[in-house]
């Protein structure tokens, strides 16, 4: 890349920022970053019918959150309809573009009655037509081929007649998207072009726009391979969870987020795949995307996640969950047992389960856990009755720590019987219906160092009433 590139992230506000548009304005963002290039942001408002302007807000606002920073104001679309059309006419004015009076309902039945493919049959090309109330601008397409380098698909080309005469203008005089698209590109000097898959089919239309008219091109496109889901389908807004702001509502963090996205039809050459999107701007290369569709999957995400979780200094995890618990109360425990909580969610979410047993005065008990490990669990009765006798014993403040709860449980193991070959407690099994009973799961952070941030009475109190109900 001889000069410093401008890309830009061209959202249409017709619903959430989309996974699949993140992952596009990342790759912008990187290719601009890397070469000391510039990112821009043009909002396509165009589509009155389908455009939402409250909803540009979300698009910003989680640009932000993924760090994805933009050069200079956003610009609208809307604001240079008037040049649209302009240029529009321009190519009626020298032949390029005709005017036509068809219905959508006589070039179908055109079509039936070709037995051809759907679509227009250039039936106004030489009618010379005047603009009239009825008349839509169509342009005039060139034989031949168009072709253009695509960083990610190499070189593609196009049959210019596997191309109709699309419509340039509707009868009402609104310039259509693609022409909006494609001169704004070349009003703003977009060097490199970088955009979802979905938008392959529309580049033939927009470069024969753009040469049409002599304005200049591109130097190069690179379309994003589509994200698809664990049965190889589209996302989908129906199926599949779409969008940014509930991947933030469910506590995944921006730097999870923008690194797993980046690994999307992409790997780093040194295979470190979790690491810091500063690191990332410069090993990025579009040429190595991979342009088959990309299975976004959760499972990996979680994974990088959790990573990510547990990369954050402690006081800033402890920060981070706090928004997600609902008052000052679960967030002092959250900061009594903070460590072990945070190497073992995987988004911030999962944090107030973790450790609402702390804050709730009588915690939900999970039934099958309560079933398989107290109901079924060898022995529990016993288990749970000579804990509570041992953990009584232990004075209540210097003696409550986790080093003398867990020899206190041992002792209890011992007494109910729950012993190996040899003897020794066997505590993975007795430490279960303790578990249960005082925290109402079977997993949860270390078990000693939850009991201590516990307190005494209250795992007293929970170990006489898990007895009591299992009678
Ligand atoms: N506004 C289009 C969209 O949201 C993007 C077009 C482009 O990037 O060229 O799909």
């Amino acid at each position: 890349m001889p000069d410093a590139p401008v890309v830009r992230f061209a959202p249409s506000p017709t619903g959430f920022l989309h996974v699949g548009s993140a992952h596009s304005a990342l790759a912008n963002w990187l290719v601009a970053r890397r070469a000391g290039g510039r990112f821009l942001l043009r909002i396509e408002d165009t589509d009155a019918e389908r455009n939402r302007p409250e909803l540009i807000e979300n698009v910003l606002e989680m640009l932000r959150w993924l760090g994805l920073d933009w050069d200079g104001e956003p610009v609208h679309q809307s604001d240079r309809t008037d040049d649209h059309r302009a240029m529009a006419l321009k190519l009626a004015a020298d032949g390029q573009a005709y005017w036509c009076d068809c219905t959508a309902e006589q070039v179908q039945a055109r079509a039936q009655e070709r037995g051809g493919p759907p679509g227009y049959d250039g039936f106004c090309r030489d009618r010379g037509l005047e603009r009239g109330e009825a008349t839509a601008l169509r342009f005039r397409r060139p034989e031949g081929t168009t072709a253009w380098t695509d960083l990610v698909r190499g070189e593609v080309s196009f049959a210019n007649d596997s191309l109709e005469d699309f419509v340039l203008l509707r009868s009402n005089g609104s310039p259509v998207f693609l022409l909006a698209n494609a001169l704004d590109d070349a009003h703003m000097g977009i060097t490199h072009v970088i955009r979802g898959e979905d938008h392959v089919n529309g580049t033939p239309k927009y470069l024969m726009i753009l040469r049409a008219l002599g304005l200049p091109e591109p130097v190069a496109f690179a379309h994003m391979p589509l994200l698809v889901n664990e049965g190889r389908k589209k996302l989908s807004k129906r199926r599949d969870d779409v969008s940014v702001a509930d991947y933030r509502a469910e506590g995944f963090l921006p730097e999870g987020m923008v690194n797993y996205l980046a690994l999307l039809g992409w790997g780093p050459p040194d295979g470190v795949e979790v690491r810091p999107v500063r690191e990332i701007v410069d090993l990025y290369d579009l040429a190595q995307v991979n342009p088959s569709p990309a299975f976004f999957d959760r499972k990996k995400l979680l994974h990088v996640n959790a990573e990510w979780i547990r990369r954050l200094p402690l006081d800033d995890f402890v920060a981070r969950a706090g928004a997600f618990l609902p008052h000052d109360e679960a967030r002092a425990a959250l900061a009594s047992i903070g460590p072990l909580v945070q190497e073992r969610v995987r988004t911030l979410g999962e944090v107030a389960e973790m450790v609402d047993f702390l804050w709730l005065a009588e915690p939900p008990t999970d039934e099958a856990d309560w079933d398989k490990v107290v109901v079924r669990g060898k022995a529990s009765g016993p288990m749970l009755d000579a804990s509570v006798t041992e953990l009584r014993a232990l004075d209540d403040g210097d003696g409550w720590t986790a080093a003398a709860i867990s020899a206190a449980v041992e002792r209890a193991a011992t007494t109910a019987g729950i012993t190996k070959e040899d003897g020794s407690p066997q505590m993975a099994k007795a430490s279960g219906p303790v578990r249960v009973a005082t925290t109402g799961r079977r997993v949860g952070p270390p078990l000693w160092e939850s009991l201590e941030a516990l307190g005494r009475e209250r795992t007293l109190v929970r170990l006489d009433a898990a007895r009591a109900r299992l009678g």
